[in-house]
């Protein structure tokens, strides 16, 4: 059986680089706290709670003195304002295309256009995201979309990781609301490159393992993606939950992980992956 792992899959830069800088932190400071989880991974947050650095709430949890770490999906404004108040020792990852959007949403503000959001309701990319200017819109599927008024005119990003397809969607009917409007790609790079190998190992794989937290709405949309093209799509998140049977009658395989999946984690699946390999070859 031959496996095929995504050539990007995993971590991707805004990930590591935050995750890097958490541990990096926590051996500078001690103990270093985070507004919730860095990535949605639990692995990776037991690995890093081991190493120092907390899991919190709300600022006023962080002890005086400590450390907070603003994640790589970005922080609110009011959030920023807050720690910057209260003088916080702020360590900042906040990915530079996520700073990117931000931009963006402000830019699109000063063009006295209403800003549309296309991302996940509640998630913390897209409340940063939000939280730029005022009156923000947040749209996750075409069926809201059509659900909005007629606009004039309206500016519209993506949160990093939609699909492409999403995206495009939910503009076609945006086409049908807005008179002028102007639409920013903010999908990231990583995320688009992460798509389309997903894309081209889907077709050319007899089944395809996505590896994600199944809290992290980014993995679920890469399994959904894949699923449309090979139905033998399958999503874990540890390799427990491999089952031997898909491997059955299996020629190639292909796998690849949310932005939030470790490398340890590719390689433990891919291990385990060539051991189903091995026993079905014996049969
Ligand atoms: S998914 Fe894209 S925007 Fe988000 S942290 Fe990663 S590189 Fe940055």
């Amino acid at each position: 059986m031959k496996i095929i792992i995504a050539k990007d899959a995993g971590y991707c830069f805004g990930v590591r680089d935050a995750v890097n800088l958490a541990y990096d932190s926590t051996k500078k400071h001690g103990d270093v706290y985070m507004l919730g989880t860095i990535v949605h991974n639990e692995r990776v947050v037991q690995d890093l709670s081991d190493a120092g650095t907390k899991v919190v709430k709300k600022l006023s949890e962080v002890p005086e003195d400590s450390p907070i770490l603003f994640r790589a999906h970005g922080t609110a404004n009011t959030v920023w304002d807050e720690a910057k108040d209260q003088n916080m020792n702020i360590i900042d990852a906040t990915c530079p295309l996520v700073r990117e959007i931000h931009d963006e949403v402000r830019k699109l503000a000063e063009e006295n256009r209403p800003v549309i959001v296309i991302g996940d309701h509640g998630h913390d990319e897209v409340v940063g995201i939000a939280s730029q200017v005022d009156n923000v819109i947040v749209v996750s599927t075409p069926k809201e979309a059509e659900g909005l008024r007629k606009m004039k005119r309206a500016g519209v990003v993506s949160q990093s990781t939609q699909t492409i397809e999403n995206v495009q969607a939910i503009i076609n009917v945006l086409m049908t609301k807005v008179y002028d409007l102007r639409f920013v790609n903010t999908i990231c790079f990583p995320t688009k490159r992460n798509q389309a190998q997903i894309k081209e190992l889907a077709n050319k794989c007899d089944v395809m393992i996505i590896i994600g937290s199944f809290t992290s709405a980014n993995s679920k949309r890469l399994e959904q993606l894949s699923k449309r093209i090979n139905s033998n799509t399958h999503q874990v998140n540890s390799t427990g939950e491999l089952k031997e049977e898909w491997f059955v009658n299996t020629d190639t395989v292909g796998i690849s992980a949310g932005a939030s999946t470790p490398d340890y984690l590719i390689e433990e699946v891919r291990e385990r992956i060539e051991s189903f390999s091995e026993k079905l070859q014996e049969v």
